[in-house]
């Protein structure tokens, strides 16, 4: 199996999903969309009212933003891959609750297992806790860092969310400079450390270790 056809097996699953804790108020399943073999996947927090009507991340007024944001790094949504933490819609937008997280988690690890993606650029809070509990979005915004998830080495560079910027100027300057800069903090981390697969410890090396 491709990469395309391994998505889109885990998207009849979540659509098809009867445990899921969201799935039941929700429209349409939202999976995710955009390349397989794209080195930068964005990880939103759930949908919202237009991704749940259309069944597809991102194409509210916060999904306006995000293309803008991308286009000014000269990226798109056909080059980057997009999904969330909640492949459900949260009724009436709630925040998503832990054990609702922790039931999806499969289907997005999985998710990030096939696209073997570079980097990670997490919108806001939630999802940037997915991988840093103790991250603190109003501290660590804008600020790359190397991560180690499920054996894989990545880049992971925490933004506010577009719809908090919707809803403030200040937030929306502040996401503006930080997506300038995501080009240059990939050059930085790329240079520190390879993104990839983590090669198992030589036996002398895990000797050593004991
Ligand atoms: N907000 C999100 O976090 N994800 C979407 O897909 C849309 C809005």
């Amino acid at each position: 199996m491709d990469k395309q056809e391994e998505l889109e097996k885990i998207a009849r699953e979540i659509a098809a999903c009867k445990t899921c804790p969201l799935a039941k108020s929700a429209t349409h399943s939202v999976p995710g969309n955009g390349n397989p073999n794209a080195e930068i996947m964005l990880l939103g927090e759930g949908p919202g009212y237009w991704e749940d009507q259309k069944g597809i991340p991102f194409v509210g007024p916060a999904g306006k933003l995000l293309d803008e944001l991308l286009a000014s790094i000269g990226l798109n949504r056909e080059k980057v891959f997009t999904t969330n933490v909640v492949k459900h819609r949260p009724p009436a937008n709630r925040d998503p609750l832990p054990e609702e997280i922790k039931a999806y988690k499969p289907f997005l690890d999985r998710q990030i297992g096939v696209i073997e993606p570079k980097v990670i650029i997490t919108l806001g809070r939630f999802a940037m806790n997915y991988f840093l509990p103790l991250a603190k979005i109003s501290r660590d915004h804008g600020k790359g860092r190397i991560i180690e998830y499920n054996k894989r080495r990545l880049i992971l560079i925490p933004m506010f969310h577009p719809a908090a910027a919707l809803r403030g100027a200040e937030i929306e300057k502040q996401l503006r400079e930080d997506f300038k800069k995501i080009p240059e903090e990939i050059k930085k981390l790329e240079k520190i450390s390879n993104p990839g697969e983590i090669p198992p410890k030589k036996e002398k090396e895990q000797l050593k270790l004991i």
